[in-house]
């Protein structure tokens, strides 16, 4: 799959979409909500969708919160009857790829935030304990943990020097996994500004050790792998909804889903276009088989 259209969806066609498809996979931030404020009509369109029996999943790079934290923010937000079981983020993801595909055997080195924490927390899986930086610690005498045999980076607001040399450290040696929760470069925050993503963070010690790392969140294909290991999910008739082309797009396209761009988080109509039009084939999947201006242009087709 990949190499959509691009083709602004209107009345009918909104409601053959629909009809042609038994789950929809909703990109969060830009997409059902900016930051902490719901896309209006969001939350209409989750339970209408919902009513009308179709499957609904959430699938969310924010590796900031666990789970269930997700739950209480679906309902300050309005929507209604959100469930746990429901929502993939990358740090329950990271978590489930540790303890269930790599079988981690052995403790993780993490560089992120209390999501990751807890989630890795709940999913049995060891993680290497950090020191609080004492005065005087140096990339000479800060101790390094035997037992550690993966690095997981994620988005750290308390990311430091110190740590980047520590995850370098343990990727010496070859036998040690080096994850990244996702990709994402940056992300836009209230009043115009940004925040670097995991990406950065992980660029930062891809130079250093001289590896690449394997992405768990949005473009991987594991994501989705996770939620049909879960619900049994047809490709062919599953549908993902985003905002950002090189995150969301690509992942419909690398997993065979139908994918629609909407306007209301990062990515453009023009870009869209751009990537429909390159030459370049790796460019193309990120061009989305459809574009609608918002979430809430579902409505008509479910209210009638
Ligand atoms: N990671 C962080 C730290 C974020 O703040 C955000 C968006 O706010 C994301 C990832 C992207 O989340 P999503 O995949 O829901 O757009
Ligand atoms: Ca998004």
């Amino acid at each position: 799959a990949g190499g959509g259209g691009c083709v602004t969806l209107r009345g009918a066609q909104i409601r053959d979409l629909l009809d042609s498809k038994h789950n929809v996979l909703f990109d969060c931030d830009g997409v059902i909500w900016n930051g902490e404020t719901a896309v209006t009509g969001a939350p209409e369109v989750v339970s209408l969708l919902k009513q009308r029996g179709k499957r609904v999943f959430f699938v969310t790079n924010n590796c900031t919160r666990p789970r269930e934290n997700y739950v209480q923010k679906f309902s300050r937000l309005g929507f209604a009857d959100v469930a746990e079981e429901e929502i993939f983020s990358s740090a329950y993801c990271s978590a489930a790829y540790l303890r269930d595909v790599a079988r981690l055997q052995g403790k993780v080195y993490v560089i992120g935030c209390d999501g990751v924490m807890k989630e890795l927390r709940d999913a049995g899986v060891p993680v290497a304990e950090e020191e609080d930086a004492e005065p005087g610690a140096s990339i000479y005498t800060c101790p390094l943990d035997p037992d550690v045999k993966a690095v997981l980076v994620g988005y750290d607001e308390n990311f430091t020097f110190m740590k980047l040399a520590k995850a370098c450290c343990y990727l010496r040696s070859s036998e040690c996994l080096f994850l990244a929760t996702d990709p994402d470069p940056w992300h836009p925050l209230r009043g115009g500004r940004v925040t670097p993503g995991s990406g950065s963070l992980t660029a930062a010690l891809e130079t250093a050790s001289s590896r690449k790392a394997t992405v768990i969140g949005k473009p991987s294909r594991f994501m989705f792998n996770c939620i049909a290991s879960q619900f049994g999910l047809d490709p062919a008739r599953s549908l993902m909804i985003g905002d950002r082309l090189e995150t969301d797009v690509l992942f419909g396209s690398n997993c065979g889903l139908t994918t629609v761009l909407t306007l209301t988080g990062v990515s453009t109509l023009q870009e869209a276009l751009a990537f429909r039009d390159s030459q370049e084939p790796q460019q193309k999947h990120c061009a989305p088989d459809y574009v609608m201006e918002s979430v809430a242009d579902f409505l008509q087709a479910l209210e009638e």
